[in-house]
């Protein structure tokens, strides 16, 4: 079922598209439009693909380059974060009643003074507040031992999961001798919200324990603007907005979003930085460029097209044209077709061709004619060229109004002739008289015709009834001068002729049959009235 739909809707497609598009109608112009616009259209589209990939790849660069830009800064502003956040913690640890509180603490950590004065000591920048409020936010303070273990925290501050964070403990431990008077420091996430911790031995160089302090970073890295100068939305890892600058318009349409991840010291993704660079520079840069290129294009598009149109007609259409209009005239007899063989090679072959070509019809048409119109025997105009001077000249006559005349002519006993001389004597008789009555036909409107058997006919074109009996007569001194010798004739001793003349001006009420009918006729009463003789109507 399925398969004869397709196949249907196919030959109704075909049908509708031979109906549409007649190629037989199509011309060398149409196929000359036709390539042109292909080549137009097919150079348009690879300008837009060119310019889309060139679009492309200048956005992947640029999303690349502020990759790279924001790394940097991150790395930047992190870097800044440790010093102010070792400054800071070196300082608190340095306090010598932190020291000495330890040292009570350590030597007696089961009791509840020692600890509760640990712990104010943890919470007096938080309730005092501190130096690089400006720099830092203070989230934490803690406090283990030689070995990392907790042994208290700041009740200020944020909640955090218990003990020192695994990356911090990581690069800690195993760490010898003087090494481990040196600070840590590293970025890191806890329940989605970004820290930033530093790990500072207390006591100096006789080490009783660490102090670790945590920070927020994100109050840091709203800075990150500052240093790139491309906007910046910044969230945690679970998305919640830390930082967003002053200067972002998310409705500019010419601003390239890029996002990145920035990975904590732990290894986990601590800040999604999505940055907002203006493009609009760049792309009004490709867009001066592409006008420029593309106008460049169109214009040398135009130039290749018109010169191509140039070539086609001077070159192609224009010799074709010739030839076929020459070929046209063909048609018409009297102008003499002669195509002149120039322009490019092949036309000039085609040319010389056709010229040939033209003389070998030209002439093959004109034997043809000669003979269609003449008669075998005698070689004078035949009844089919009579006929076809008789209506040329009946029309002439009729518009000039003026008389034309018809002579019919019959050999006596023409009959009597074959059967005393033979066939042979008889064709040969026939022939003299034909050139006989042919040289009497002087004008050039003058037709001489075999009629049929021994009979002939001729046509005097604007002749009257006066000029036609002259002639006749004329005719009658050509026979019996010439006297052919004729034993078997009832009435001379030659051949003679009978004459039948009539005369019309053609009109309404007659006709070119009338004036063959009563020449005819004419013809009959001169042989009834005894032959050799002229009978006019
Ligand atoms: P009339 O005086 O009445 O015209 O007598 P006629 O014998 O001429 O007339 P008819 O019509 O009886 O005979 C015509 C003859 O002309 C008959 C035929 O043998 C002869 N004839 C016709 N065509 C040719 C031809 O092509 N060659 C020869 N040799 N004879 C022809
Ligand atoms: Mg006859
Ligand atoms: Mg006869």
């Amino acid at each position: 079922m399925d398969g004869q739909r397709v196949t249907g809707h196919t030959v109704t497609w075909q049908k509708y598209f031979m109906s549409t598009i007649h190629l037989k109608n199509f011309s060398v112009q149409h196929l000359a439009i036709a390539t042109i616009l292909l080549v137009g259209s097919t150079s348009l589209a690879s300008f837009w693909v060119a310019e889309n990939i060139f679009r492309d790849a200048i956005t992947s660069t640029i999303r690349v380059n502020i990759n790279n830009i924001v790394n940097v800064a991150v790395q930047e502003t992190m870097n800044k974060l440790r010093g102010h956040a070792i400054q800071f913690t070196n300082r608190t640890q340095n306090y010598a009643t932190l020291h000495a509180t330890l040292n009570k603490f350590l030597k007696n950590p089961k009791k509840g003074k020692e600890t509760s004065d640990l712990i104010e000591q943890l919470n007096s920048p938080f309730i005092k507040g501190y130096v690089d409020a400006i720099h830092l936010e203070l989230l934490k303070l803690r406090i283990y031992d030689l070995n990392y273990q907790p042994l208290t925290e700041s009740s200020h501050g944020i909640e955090l999961p218990y003990g020192l964070p695994q990356f911090l403990e990581k690069m800690a431990t195993g760490r010898k001798g003087s090494k481990r008077l040196k600070a840590l420091g590293g970025l890191w996430s806890s329940n989605g919200q970004p820290l930033y911790s530093v790990l500072v031995p207390i006591g100096g160089l006789r080490i009783k324990g660490y102090i670790e302090a945590v920070f927020n970073p994100a109050f840091n890295i709203g800075a990150i603007d500052q240093i790139t100068h491309i906007p910046v939305i910044i969230t945690s890892s679970n998305e919640a907005l830390l930082y967003r600058s002053d200067s972002i318009n998310l409705r500019s349409t010419n601003r390239l979003s890029v996002a990145q991840p920035i990975l904590g010291d732990d290894g986990h993704t601590v800040f999604q930085i999505r940055s907002f660079e203006d493009i609009s520079g760049i792309y009004k840069e490709l867009y001066a460029a592409k006008t420029i290129l593309g106008g460049g294009l169109l214009l040398s598009n135009i130039i290749i097209v018109i010169f191509a149109i140039w070539l086609l007609y001077r070159f192609l259409l224009s010799p074709l044209i010739k030839i076929t209009q020459n070929i046209d005239q063909m048609t018409d007899h009297n102008t003499k077709v002669h195509i002149e063989p120039t322009g490019l090679r092949e036309f000039r072959h085609l040319a010389k061709a056709f010229n040939g070509m033209y003389e070998t019809v030209r002439t093959n048409t004109q034997k043809l004619e000669i003979l269609s119109s003449t008669d075998g025997l005698t070689n004078i105009a035949n009844h089919r060229a009579f006929d076809t001077a008789l209506a040329r000249e009946w029309r002439y006559c009729n518009r000039e109004q003026l008389p034309i005349s018809l002579l019919y002519i019959d050999i006596d006993f023409f009959k009597n002739y074959n059967d005393h001389y033979g066939h042979q004597r008889g064709d040969d008789c026939l022939k003299n008289i034909a050139h006989l009555i042919d040289g009497c036909a002087r004008r050039p409107s003058d037709l001489a015709a075999r009629y049929g058997g021994e009979e002939f006919v001729v046509l005097l074109s604007d002749t009257d009834g006066t000029g036609a009996y002259a002639m006749a007569q004329t005719l009658m001194t050509e026979i019996h001068r010439a006297n052919y010798p004729h034993k078997n004739s009832s009435i001379a001793h030659h051949v003679t002729l009978s004459i039948g003349i009539s005369t019309l001006v053609p009109s309404d009420r007659t006709s070119q049959n009338q004036l063959i009918k009563l020449a005819d006729e004419a013809l009959y009463r001169s042989k009834s009235a005894g032959r050799n003789r002229i009978t006019t109507t």
